[in-house]
């Protein structure tokens, strides 16, 4: 069997992989890139809208404390608070640092980086290139990790001594040694060849999980396959009832049913109608953000010319205020005929400007649905797009709690609450993948002897992988594949309530039984029905642990919107649901776990008023003697 061996192992290639793999390489490690797709295509390639980053370039007034109480609100205080701390301060430099790389934002009218607006964000503050943002981020991380390899080659003859990638490999299980990571166990896509890579530390930067959902704009690689893989490593993860379900997928025609259509249509003008031609919006503004929203559309208008002076348009509500808004129209019968709503950019900016500013989106509607979005609306509706929930990690070095461990981007939780801002998870990618990175280069320095994967694991991997071919005459992993996802988008979905989400949970147990006997025909070589029959593992465990959390919590907050139970309640405002799978591995466990206090000096950042919606009297106590 193919055997490598290095010391830091990055498992995806996105942002916050290749952010963690070059911070690892910069340290001196020997570093291997892994990723399921090919090299370069991973969803941050597909991020439009841009990194949120408090630069204030388009407006001065902003600074990272704005963004941390931005991005709090947002997660509706159930961030890990010293992720959102690190992550507003270091996301400029972050940012700047690309720029250095290579990187060619749009600019301001001075020459500063540009900086746009997005929902929950006070100021505008995604720096952007057009709406291809992530593409380039992309190209300048790959075009840095090329960098370091012409270096390697340089100093060591071999341009992959220090650094190197294995495109379309998929890693099915990690190894460990004792308490500890000893490596990772994978298959080549293409020849269904397997390969084990020893190392002493793994950063897992595997993405999200939407595609155990029937409506998303994820696409084919994200199964849960980190959260997944943690969990059997004997990580935790957190938060994962919180799913974000974006507002604006495109809902026609089906083939296309979910693909994004980035919230800078609206940060650029774009308004939302229903089949009245109403502006409804301005009927969902919820009380806690009352004050910070414009009420008539005049105002909301004024607002793209003069943010100093009015507020700001409703159409730019956190993601999740706005998805259930959505909602509620097409169920009271004031949808589009398609069944979502209309969101119109043509008749608020000139042809050219939409052209210039969304090249992407008109090219899309164009091709795929035959709309020209500077001559007509658009039809749209809430797609799953983003998972708040993830392996629970260390803020400062992204440690899980296995030694080895470590995670960062979608694939870690914490950071985002319970509602992600947009623009938020590109930023995230990078000081949480630099994070990383520096984090596993520690680690291997510290030991004292590296750990070398228990005999049996690898022979136990390639058996469990090789079982769906092994069997005959056994279930069609499509068709259970099929069904849990209709399962999660309809029984715990964008609203939810219990009978549904018990139901869901009684799916999903006879799902896992039928998945344990799935067969796919073929051989090894190039065999997707085969990859989709080992990934279902991963897709079910995943799906147990958002409903398991989902049926939980008992109130509505953020990405998990509770028909039984509307509202936020105190008593769920400091709990944490913490996940881990059952010691057979056969299902997952969920118990609570108490949110820590804010340091003072970051409860300080807000006004007591504000937080009297939020939080509990015990923890205004503590405002109250930390402002003292
Ligand atoms: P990804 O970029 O998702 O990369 C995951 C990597 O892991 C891939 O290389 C994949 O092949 C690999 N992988 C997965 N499983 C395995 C396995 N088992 N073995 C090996 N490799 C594996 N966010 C913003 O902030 N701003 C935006 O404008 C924005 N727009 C978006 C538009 C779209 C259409 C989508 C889908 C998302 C958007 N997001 C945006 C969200 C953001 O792009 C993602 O959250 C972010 O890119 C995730 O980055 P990541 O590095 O964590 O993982």
């Amino acid at each position: 069997m193919e055997r490598h061996e290095y010391d830091v192992v990055v498992i995806g290639a996105g942002g916050a992989g290749l952010r963690a793999a070059i911070e690892a390489r910069q340290q001196g490690k020997r570093t291997a890139i892994v990723c399921k797709s090919l090299f370069g295509k991973a969803h941050t390639v597909m991020a439009e809208g841009g990194a949120a980053a408090a630069m204030g370039n388009v407006n001065p007034n902003d600074n990272w404390m704005v963004h941390f109480r931005d991005t709090m609100r947002g997660g509706k205080f159930l961030n890990n608070w010293r992720m959102a701390e690190l992550h507003a301060k270091e996301a400029p430099d972050r940012v700047w640092e690309l720029e250095a790389w290579g990187a060619l934002f749009d600019r301001t009218k001075d020459g500063k980086i540009s900086q746009r607006n997005f929902g929950g964000h006070e100021y505008p503050r995604l720096a952007h290139v057009g709406d291809r943002t992530g593409l380039e981020m992309i190209r300048t991380l790959q075009q840095r990790v090329v960098a370091l390899q012409q270096e390697d080659e340089k100093l060591h003859g071999d341009p992959e001594a220090y650094i190197k990638v294995f495109a379309e490999c998929t890693i099915t299980r990690l190894l460990k040694d004792g308490d500890a990571i000893a490596g990772a166990f994978g298959y080549w896509r293409e020849t269904g060849d397997f390969i084990v890579f020893d190392a002493p530390a793994v950063v897992l930067a595997t993405g999200g999980i939407g595609k155990s959902f029937v409506v998303t704009s994820n696409s084919w690689e994200y199964t849960g396959d980190g959260h997944a893989l943690a969990m059997l490593a004997g990580a935790n993860l957190i938060n994962m009832e919180f799913i974000q379900f974006h507002p604006t997928g495109m809902v026609w025609p089906p083939s296309v049913r979910g693909i994004l259509v980035t919230e800078s249509v609206r940060g650029d003008g774009g308004v939302l109608r229903n089949s009245e031609g109403r502006r409804f919006m301005f009927d969902y503004i919820p009380d806690v953000f009352k004050d910070k929203y414009a009420t008539t559309e005049e105002e909301a208008d004024r607002w793209y010319d003069d943010q100093a002076g009015n507020r700001r348009p409703p159409e730019l509500l956190p993601r999740d205020e706005v998805a259930r808004a959505i909602n509620s129209e097409v169920k009271a019968g004031r949808g589009s005929p398609q069944g979502g709503v209309f969101l119109d950019v043509s008749t608020r900016l000139p042809a050219a400007e939409i052209i210039r500013r969304l090249p992407s989106m008109h090219h899309q509607f164009k091709e795929l649905a035959d709309v020209d979005i500077t001559k007509e609306p658009m039809q749209v509706g809430p797609t799953c797009h983003y998972v708040m929930g993830g392996v629970e990690v260390d803020a400062d070095t992204g440690a899980a709690s296995v030694p080895g461990l470590f995670a960062a981007g979608e694939v870690s939780g914490g950071m985002h609450g319970s509602n992600r801002l947009g623009g938020n998870s590109l930023s995230d990618l990078l000081v949480f993948g630099r994070r990383a990175g520096a984090g596993a280069a520690a680690y291997v320095d510290g030991l004292a002897r590296r750990p070398a994967a228990a005999a049996g694991l690898v022979e136990e991997a390639r058996a469990e992988a090789l079982a769906p071919l092994e069997r005959t005459g056994g279930e069609n992993p499509y068709e259970v594949h099929h069904e849990l996802q209709r399962t999660m988008n309809d029984l715990v979905g964008i609203i939810r309530k219990a009978e549904e989400i018990s139901e869901a949970l009684q799916v999903v147990e006879k799902l896992k039984e039928r998945a344990r006997h799935t067969a796919s025909s073929g051989s090894r070589i190039y065999n997707p029905g085969w990859h989709l029959a080992i990934d279902l593992r991963n897709m079910l465990l995943v799906s147990e642990a958002v409903a398991k959390a989902a049926l939980l919590r008992e109130e509505s907050r953020g990405g998990h919107t509770r028909d039984d139970y509307p509202g936020m309640s105190p008593e769920w405002r400091r709990k944490l649901l913490r996940v881990a799978v059952t010691p057979d591995e056969s299902g997952v466990s969920v118990e609570e776990r108490v949110q820590p206090s804010m340091r003072s000096d970051l409860i300080s950042l807000f006004e007591r008023g504000e937080l009297e919606k939020y939080l509990t009297e015990e923890e205004l106590a503590e405002y109250d003697a930390a402002v003292k």
